[in-house]
């Protein structure tokens, strides 16, 4: 086992991380993208064990798969899906599992354009539709992220900003825990993002 990085260094890996994830989306809108092959010798190297660069908490959208969009390679990104990138116990876990045991230096909340999801929250939110069971429990997940809309705020303009806010949302809640904490004092990064579908290009939330 490698020895732990300081902070400092450690927060140097996130900003590679994130250039590397800023590139590859790069080459994705291009249309420069590498799309991985396997060799035998990579699949032996992957066979060994993984070494991811970045966790990614995303949406499951069969249109907002993270490896294309930043034209990644098998192990770099470990990834977690899950419709409107909700966070629950379990999809805590993975992510600690991936700061503890993968020690992945930048974590990032992706969400996307015309998340159906956040569509359902809104719904729900100002006009009382109730979805199916399981699926109610998600979007009473998302309700408390939602901002506050004054009629005067059309329609498109505000699933823009709830998906935005959902991001945030999301990562409060990673943050806020003692886990996330700990991370972001080990010189782990947060970061939310949205993935516009129309361009392929992945917006950065400062
Ligand atoms: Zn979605």
């Amino acid at each position: 086992m490698s020895a732990i990085p300081e902070p400092k260094e450690f927060s140097a890996l996130a900003d590679q991380a994130l250039a590397k994830l800023r590139a590859g989306n790069e080459r994705f809108v291009s249309g420069e993208a590498r799309f991985p092959t396997v060799c035998k010798e990579t699949l032996a190297d992957l066979a060994r064990g993984q070494s991811p660069f970045a966790t990614i908490l995303g949406c499951s959208d069969s249109r907002v798969p993270p490896e294309l969009i930043f034209d990644a390679n098998f192990g770099e990104l470990f990834i977690v899906r899950v419709a409107g990138n909700v966070v629950s116990p379990e999809v805590m876990g993975s992510l600690q599992y991936a700061g503890a045991h993968l020690r992945t230096p930048l974590f990032l909340v992706l969400g996307h354009e015309g998340c159906g999801a956040i569509k359902a929250a809104l719904a729900c939110k100002f006009g009382g539709v109730q979805e199916r069971s399981r699926i109610q429990t998600l979007i009473n997940n998302i309700l408390p992220g939602l901002p506050d809309f004054g009629d005067e705020v059309p329609e498109s303009a505000r699933l823009t900003s709830a998906i935005e806010a959902n991001v945030r949302w999301s990562m409060r809640q990673l943050l806020e825990t003692p886990e996330g904490q700990n991370a972001q004092r080990l010189g782990a990064r947060f970061l939310g993002a949205v993935y516009e579908i129309s361009t392929a290009r992945v917006r950065f939330l400062e």
